[in-house]
């Protein structure tokens, strides 16, 4: 059966690449709400016309989340696919799709448009095939992923807890598997100290930036290259005016930890950094956004099972083989237990840049990747 997923898939390569543009072509920035609802829609139609029951889960301020699920059987397997990209409305016009030999471009369609792309593709290729596979499968769309989350994140793991597995369409890292992700952390750090004048009184001035200098490099130390932890202050600000000691300043902080244990550990160290400057005041708020996603003895089982599924394939199938950096909705799944693979989305770069693309060959070797793991599944036993 591999054998005619992969044809069919080779031989319908332009049906793929159709859908790809129309949903390269619906922007949906985080932000807005209205284009989010209209991806979600055109999705939601896509779904419902493969067979799929929708389930909608309305959002005030960003895109409405929904879920879909295709076959049955006692079993879930969770599909995560965010819509949302970072692009802002009118990006497209700047730089629509676009497809130039093996290379296509468009906003989002690294991150992720060509995984969502390739989850409904997989399912009509064993629609058309006339294969079910034995297993319900479940599609999840979110609209919130580029902003941490938050809104949707609850939704996730209530399903990822009921699934046997997760599979999430986020792309890849140079064309491989995700088996493990640094956890996230988010912090603001807020300083107050005392203004003065700076020429006829420094003396009586506490400043709030020479406290905020101290804390970046304190903050700093707490890089490891052996655990792979690392802390950056990615804006600071402080002060108004030249001619005066600054009573105020501030900074936002990342965190990336491969364990558990190192993110309450840096939790902890963050949460109680210390003023160095007498009478100056610190606060710290924020903490752990996306739990790590280490590589459990479940997800190694899983991708030594996934792997063995598709080797008559004949594609790549090849995990990272350390945590890679950015966070993704496969942290909020795995931390629920379940299995996750993460990074089967596509294969290409520049996510989040300018220069984001994908490479087309790979986009449909992805879809017989899916298409092939998810009739197999059944077969997975943890
Ligand atoms: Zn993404």
């Amino acid at each position: 059966m591999l054998d005619e997923i992969y044809k069919k898939v080779q031989n319908e390569k332009s049906q793929s690449i159709n859908l790809l543009n129309d949903i390269v072509n619906i922007e949906s920035f985080s932000g807005s709400k209205p284009n989010v609802d209209n991806l979600s829609k055109f999705l939601s139609e896509k779904c419902q016309a493969l067979g799929g029951k929708n389930k909608f889960f309305p959002q005030k301020d960003f895109g409405d989340n929904f879920t879909s699920d295709f076959y049955s059987g006692s079993d879930t397997v969770l599909i995560l696919c965010h819509m949302d990209t970072v692009w802002p409305i009118g990006t497209l016009q700047e730089r629509p799709f676009t497809i130039e030999g093996n290379i296509a471009t468009g906003p989002g369609i690294f991150d992720m448009k060509v995984g969502i792309t390739i989850a409904l593709e997989a399912i009509r290729i064993l629609n058309e095939l006339g294969v079910t596979p034995k297993t319900n499968i479940k599609l999840l769309f979110n609209s919130d992923e580029e902003l941490g989350s938050e809104n949707s994140m609850d939704l996730i793991q209530e399903e990822s807890r009921k699934s046997k597995v997760a599979f999430c369409l986020e792309s890849s890292f140079k064309g491989m598997i995700k088996t493990a992700r640094k956890g996230v952390g988010m912090y603001y750090l807020s300083i107050n100290g005392k203004a003065a004048h700076a020429g006829s009184e420094p003396e009586n001035g506490i400043s709030a930036n020479v406290e905020l200098a101290h804390q970046i490099l304190k903050l700093n130390s707490f890089n490891n290259s052996e655990t792979g932890t690392t802390v950056n202050t990615g804006r600071a600000e402080g002060g108004v005016v030249r001619n005066q000691i600054p009573a105020k300043a501030e900074a936002l902080i990342d965190l990336r930890v491969v364990t558990n244990y190192d993110a309450s550990e840096l939790d902890n160290k963050i949460k109680s950094l210390k003023p160095v400057l007498d009478g100056s005041k610190l606060k710290v708020t924020g903490g752990m956004n996306r739990p790590p996603m280490e590589r459990t003895e479940g997800i190694v089982k899983l991708y030594k099972w996934a792997k063995e599924t598709v080797k008559d394939l004949n594609v790549d199938f090849i995990e990272t083989g350390f945590p890679v950096g950015g966070g993704s909705d496969g942290n909020f799944a795995a931390a629920t237990g379940t299995p996750v693979l993460d990074g089967l989305g596509g294969v290409g770069d520049g996510a989040h840049a300018e220069h984001e693309y994908i490479e087309i060959d790979k986009f449909h070797d992805k879809i017989s990747i899916l298409a092939s793991l998810i009739l197999n599944i059944h077969n997975f036993k943890i």
